[in-house]
């Protein structure tokens, strides 16, 4: 019997362990990176909770050492694709319809398992499989995605208590239906808890999903997967479907069932997927909702009263940490000439500093890039930059030989429009604009329009009028602004992340605005005594 309105727990931000030295979680840690650097998993496609495999496979290797296979998995073509739709619609009737306070204790329960006994399992794959040091796989892979979990279930709540109000006579309720069809999640390789996340927002809300992660972090991917599993997911709710993203649009962004499309990854791709559902919208049985989280040009702005040494520690840690692949990784900067001298003498001891090379050495800073391709796209940017009589390049250098490794890279562009100071490099390479003192507010303007997107960006001052002022003046330019602080390392529950312009639909994941898009409300009116003739009183 159901008869009580239940509370969820309070959700509290996954506490971040440090990995110091003689600490247990950094032993742990490190019998597990062995553990998995030992082993090639197998990765299957799994739908409606059944292992299948193809016979065209690929490899996951370690960017900092690419020679060494991780894992091998199947790929899904059209059968296993059309397959997993099936699968996912087969399962939505029981699981929209499990009561929504279970539908949350499975999460809840993953975020359990995962800060407990699945920590290390995956916060190993994710340095392994991404490259990513002890802290960086810490604050993502266990920290991210237990907060992801834990808020989420809190927010789906606050989305249920919204009711609208009755007049006299009526009872008004507002339930909160999943979308009418299957959602498809398709996530990027750079965070292990958005490929959790996308997945989990629109399940929490009733609905069912396929999910396409990316194949360069399958490893740590399938391995969330599994803590679904565990955590008691039933069979066809979240279909798990290594693909080609080509594939994706071919056979689940076009099917008619498909309502909602979650992706994060580039600007590109997702123009693209959405250029297929125009084409598309007369075949849909609903119109799609789509969110879509996509590329960033990061800006630190700097005013001429900055504090130099905040403003050189937030330049190398924006700019650099997990080697510059973070969405929201800084990778402009705006410098007072006033300042430059100092800054710039700030900013490349700190970057001398920074140890590149394998995660599993804990004195390392930074790891390896992705892979090849991006490796090649990261360095043809150098490349160009060491080129152009329009920019100078102050440090950096590359080495693919062993793992895809690119130094932290910082180039000066001596025109606002330099073409680093405008695409997006996905890498640890910052470029640096020096700015007049007397041409602050065109640098502020270029800041603003120079590139199409908008996603994070930094201001440095101490002048609280300047403060206000730059606030204001870049109000368009990023969806999460940062005072006197680096633009990266959003906090579930605390900066709800998302950008406009070319960066996304501004859905910002990890809040209640996004599980909104996963439902379709619907209004049940009830009258009481309802009237009994027809006339009004002023016809009478
Ligand atoms: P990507 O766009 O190359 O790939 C993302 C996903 O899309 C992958 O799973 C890929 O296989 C798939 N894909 C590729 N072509 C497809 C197609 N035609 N149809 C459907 N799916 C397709 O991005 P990436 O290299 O994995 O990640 C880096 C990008 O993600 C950067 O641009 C970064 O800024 C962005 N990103 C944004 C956020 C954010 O919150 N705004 C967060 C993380 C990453």
């Amino acid at each position: 019997m159901t008869n009580a309105i239940y509370t969820v727990p309070k959700p509290i931000n996954e506490p971040v362990l440090t990995y110091a030295s003689g600490t247990s979680e950094r032993d742990a840690l490190q019998t597990q990176l062995k553990k998995q650097a030992a082993t090639v998993t197998d990765i299957p496609i799994v739908i409606n909770g059944k292992e299948i495999r193809t016979g065209e496979k690929g490899k996951v290797t370690m960017p900092h050492n690419h020679s060494h296979v991780l894992a091998e998995y199947c790929l899904a073509g059209e059968v296993e694709l059309k397959a997993a739709a099936n699968a996912a619609m087969d399962a939505r009737d029981a699981w929209s319809n499990m009561p929504w306070q279970h539908r949350a204790a499975i999460f809840l329960k993953a975020a359990d398992l995962l800060a407990g006994p699945w920590r290390q399992t995956l916060n190993a794959a994710t340095m392994l499989n991404q490259s990513k040091t002890a802290h960086q796989a810490e604050i993502d892979a266990a920290c991210e995605l237990a907060d992801f979990l834990r808020f989420n279930v809190a927010f789906a709540q606050e989305v249920y208590q919204n009711q609208p109000i009755s007049d006299a006579g009526m009872w008004n309720r507002m339930e909160y239906r999943p979308l009418s069809g299957f959602v498809v999640a398709v996530s990027p390789f750079n965070f292990t808890a958005i490929g959790g996340n996308l997945c989990i927002a629109p399940a929490l809300m009733g609905n069912t999903v396929v999910w396409k992660p990316a194949t360069s972090a399958l490893l740590s991917n399938y391995l969330v997967y599994q803590l679904l599993q565990e955590a008691g997911l039933p069979d066809g709710v979240i279909n798990f479907v290594p693909c080609r993203g080509s594939d994706v649009s071919k056979y689940l962004l076009s099917d008619p069932r498909m309502a909602g499309f979650h992706f994060t990854g580039s600007t590109a791709v997702f123009n693209a997927c959405w250029k297929l559902v125009g084409e598309n919208i007369a075949n849909y049985e609903n119109y799609p909702r789509l969110v879509g989280e996509t590329g960033g040009k990061d800006f630190i702005f700097a005013h001429p009263t900055a504090d130099v040494d905040a403003l050189t520690t937030a330049m190398v840690r924006g700019a650099f940490e997990y080697q510059g692949q973070k969405c929201s990784a800084a990778s402009r900067a705006y410098i007072p000439e006033s300042l430059w001298a100092k800054v710039k003498e700030g900013v490349l001891a700190k970057t001398a500093e920074i140890k590149v090379g394998e995660v599993t050495d804990f004195s390392n800073f930074m790891g390896a890039v992705i892979d090849e391709a991006a490796f090649k796209s990261i360095t043809g940017y150098i490349d160009y930059a060491k080129e152009s009589k329009d920019a100078d390049v102050l440090c950096g250098g590359y080495d693919g030989s062993k793992g895809w490794f690119v130094q932290p890279t910082i180039i000066q562009a001596h025109v606002p429009n330099f073409k680093t100071m405008v695409e997006e490099i996905f890498g640890p390479v910052l470029t640096v604009f020096v700015y007049p003192d007397a041409d602050f507010d065109n640098a502020i303007h270029s800041c603003c329009t120079v590139s199409p997107y908008a996603l994070t960006g930094a201001i440095f001052a101490q002048d609280r009028q300047a403060l206000a002022y730059m606030e204001r003046a870049l109000s368009d330019a990023a969806g999460n602004f940062y005072i006197n602080d680096k633009p990266t390392g959003a906090v579930v529950g605390q900066q709800p992340f998302g950008g406009g312009r070319a960066s996304g639909t501004n859905d910002k994941a990890g809040s209640v605005l996004n599980l909104l898009r996963w439902v379709s409300p619907r209004t049940i009116k009830e009258t009481f005594v309802p009237p009994k003739s027809v006339p009004y009183p002023y016809m009478q």
